[in-house]
């Protein structure tokens, strides 16, 4: 018996989301039952460092003293009241604060129900249905974003999973992330019929891609020049890797920007936001309706706004940001001594590593290309050296401020020691 086969028998398929199931690299995935700093302890009594943080939100690293500090207060006071709560206001005045192309903010409790109501609400405002979405992007599990391209850039759409209408795939049209022609071409034919775009920044679904020059400012040209809303879905970028989310780091400003990870601090918490005129459409104030009993819980509030407090420095960026250079540094070093083909990438506290004879990889079939059973072995060998990544060739990895010299230098011992035997 494991502790997966206990689980197997009471939860569909032994996990409650799943990529944890560990089906992208074999074998059973590993119970956890506490963690700390940049560390993670098992249920069988080993301890390893933690490049998965939650898959994102752990920035500070795990159990940081002071965020578990004010939920415990927090807590205390009651755990949800379904009324208003000042929380819920200071939360909102550090986004604004933090992000200049946000006037207002709706909290909603995961990312998916941001995307889902980001999408509604740029439907609702523009009086579109046509929504515009790249290959490779996740952008969480709503019918209208569980669409994948057909077999040409503008024939139909096809449904990605069972249960999601073939009529909602006609109006999702799946573009090549960082292909600006095909979003030229997308435009002129159907322009007027385009409600929004969405996009990750930095693709952070498909191990991790950067946009190429110029690609997300013609998405906001045409957009812009369209009448089309732009989205950008910063569920993983955002306060992960700047500062200032991605559009900080671009300079281009979305109209509607969707959060989730890092802003809920290891709660569930998550928010849509954005200009003022396109945000009063939305309930009350406006027809297009969203709602949650949960939404702006003062105890996920309490977590994400300590974070946010915690990380709004430029200290914390730089110090973030080099502890994430060494890392890669490390590994593309570690790479070439072992002769193994690599791809690396990285910004704030997000990197990417992919086995390709690519320098670097900048499109979905780039990635999709890559070398995935010497990543399962990589993965098997790092975990068997105390490393925890995340279970699949195609995620995005992630460092904590809690990461420091000791755990990069054992995290690159352990990677050549692994890449010799690949
Ligand atoms: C994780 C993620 C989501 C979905 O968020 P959940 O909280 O898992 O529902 C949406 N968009 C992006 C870019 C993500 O990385």
């Amino acid at each position: 018996m494991s502790y997966f086969s206990d689980a197997r028998e009471v939860i569909a398929g032994g996990v409650n989301s799943p990529v944890r199931a560990f089906a992208g690299v074999g074998g059973e995935p590993v119970f956890f039952h506490s963690a700390s700093g940049a560390r993670v302890q098992s249920e069988d009594g080993r301890e390893y460092i933690d490049y998965v943080g939650s898959w994102g939100p752990m920035i500070l690293g795990h159990a940081h003293p002071e965020v578990i500090e004010t939920v415990i207060e927090t807590a205390r006071d009651g755990l949800s009241f379904g009324a208003p709560c000042v929380l819920e206001t200071r939360i909102a005045e550090k986004v604004c604060a933090m992000l200049p192309s946000v006037d207002k903010v709706r909290m909603v409790s995961s990312g998916t129900e941001a995307t889902m109501s980001a999408i509604r609400l740029a439907r609702g405002h523009t009086g579109r249905d046509k929504i515009v979405k790249f290959e490779g992007c996740y952008h969480g599990h709503s019918d209208s974003l569980l669409i994948k391209a057909g077999s040409g850039a503008l024939t139909l759409g096809v449904p990605s999973s069972p249960g999601v209408p073939a009529g909602l795939a006609e109006h999702t049209i799946t573009l090549s992330f960082n292909d600006i022609d095909g979003v030229r071409s997308a435009f002129a034919e159907l322009g007027d019929q385009i409600a929004c775009v969405i996009v990750e920044p930095i693709a952070g679904n498909m191990n991790m891609v950067k946009p190429v020059a110029g690609f997300l400012e013609a998405l906001r040209e045409e957009c812009t020049g369209a009448g089309a809303l732009l989205i950008f879905d910063e569920v993983m970028t955002g306060f992960r890797v700047a500062r200032g989310c991605a559009q900080s780091l671009y300079g281009v400003e979305p109209d509607i920007t969707t959060l989730g990870k890092v802003i809920g601090g290891g709660m569930p918490a998550a928010a849509y936001c954005g200009r003022g005129d396109v945000m009063a459409s939305i309930a009350p104030d406006g027809p297009v309706y969203q709602a949650g009993t949960l939404s702006g819980n003062p105890v996920a509030m309490a977590a994400g706004l300590k974070t946010l407090e915690l990380i709004d420095n430029d200290e914390f960026w730089t110090a973030l940001s080099a502890t994430t250079q060494s890392l890669v540094d490390g590994l593309a070093a570690a790479a070439e001594e072992t002769g193994v083909p690599v791809a690396v990438e990285n910004e704030g506290g997000m990197f990417g590593l992919v086995f390709t004879d690519r320098d670097r990889v900048s499109t979905f079939d780039d990635v999709a290309a890559a070398d995935v059973d010497r990543f399962k072995r990589f993965f098997h060998g790092m975990l068997d050296e105390g490393i925890y990544l995340a279970p699949s060739a195609f995620e995005a990895g992630f460092v904590s401020a809690a990461h420091g010299a000791a755990e990069i230098d054992q995290t690159i011992s352990a990677a050549r020691k692994v890449m010799a035997t690949l």
